[in-house]
């Protein structure tokens, strides 16, 4: 973290108070925005992230004291490193200000020296913060996601899928799901060796993410061999041809391992729950053995082929 890419808002009233420091940052090498008050420093923050905040105490229409304690209350990308900026005989106010939620504080005038020294504290709290948050983002998503595939796994599926069933009916909109299925992959196994099965299925569920529709529409491995799309606002037309589009795709592919070079189709089931003004919710269990059963019809007509239905 260098310190071009940290910006410092302040938040003071006084405008030669203000100049002064920002004149100082900038001299040591930050990025530096002024508000002249507590309101004006919220909206600021809104429109743009500050990790670093230096604050006056008293100002007109929001104070130190106010502004603090909204910061702590607000949800930001990041962690806001607040110092509070007091006069030398103001210990009540200090205390009052780290109550509220500062995290240091300086005392005017303020001394160049001081500052960059309370400032290098500053980033040694947001680069843990910012570790810290970075890592446990990095946990969230090993939790749910396949370690073979990268596709998400099934803890992720049973929680979103009944959330997205629920928005649907709430908005009273379609959804539609398919599970598709490689054909014949115990044969890829037995011919090749486990290990370009797993490349067939790390292949298979990078196709299949690229195949989806971008901020929507989403890929579980579902199991061995199988793969589960969610795709909200999809009706069962929209969903039938999502499938072929997919199982299209898949069988252009030739997947190379070592020096082989194997080729797979796919069957796929696909699932619609479509609200109706009396129709009762679809149970996220009753929407899967809905398009398991196409799945099974799929491979009873021949492999390699699509089947849709409505369910509930
Ligand atoms: P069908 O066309 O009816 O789907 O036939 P299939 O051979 O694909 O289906 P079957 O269910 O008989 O076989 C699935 C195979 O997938 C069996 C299992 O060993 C294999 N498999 C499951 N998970 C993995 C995995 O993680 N890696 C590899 N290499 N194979 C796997
Ligand atoms: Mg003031
Ligand atoms: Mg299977
Ligand atoms: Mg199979």
């Amino acid at each position: 973290m260098t310190k071009k890419n940290i910006s410092i808002l302040i938040v003071e009233d006084s405008k030669t108070q203000a100049l002064y420091l920002k004149i100082s940052l900038e001299r040591q090498g930050y990025q530096v925005a002024v508000a002249r008050n507590g309101r004006e420093g919220l909206a600021l923050l809104q429109k743009h992230f500050f990790p670093v905040v230096i604050t006056d105490w008293i100002m007109p229409e929001m104070d130190g004291f106010e502004f603090c304690r909204t910061v702590r209350r607000w949800d930001f990308p990041g962690y806001v490193y607040i110092i509070l900026l007091t006069t030398k005989d103001s210990k009540n106010d200090i205390i009052a200000g780290l109550k509220a939620g500062a995290d240091d504080y300086l005392i005017k005038p303020v001394d160049e020296a001081e500052l960059a020294a309370r400032l290098n504290t500053a980033k040694r709290i947001i680069k843990l913060e910012y570790t810290l948050r970075k890592r446990s983002e990095e946990v969230a998503l090993l939790s749910v996601t396949d370690p073979l595939t990268k596709a998400y796994n099934r803890r992720y599926l049973n929680k979103n899928l009944p959330l997205a069933l629920r928005h649907a009916f709430r908005y009273e909109h379609p959804l539609s799901i398919i599970i598709c299925d490689i054909d014949y992959f115990k044969k890829v196994n037995d011919r090749y060796g486990h290990q370009a099965g797993d490349r067939v299925l790390e292949e298979f569920s990078r196709y299949l993410m690229q195949a989806v529709r971008k901020g929507t529409d989403w890929v579980t491995r579902y199991g061995g061999e199988e793969f589960l799309v969610v795709l909200p606002e999809t009706n069962l037309k929209g969903g039938y041809r999502a499938a072929e589009r997919y199982r299209h795709l898949i069988s252009k592919k030739t997947i190379l391992y070592q020096k082989e070079k194997i080729n797979i189709t796919a069957s796929f089931g696909v699932a619609c729950a479509y609200p109706s003004e009396d129709g009762e919710e679809v149970k996220m269990e009753s929407l899967i053995e809905a398009a398991d059963r196409c799945l099974y019809q799929a491979k009873e007509d021949g492999r390699n082929c699509s089947v849709g239905v409505f369910a509930g």
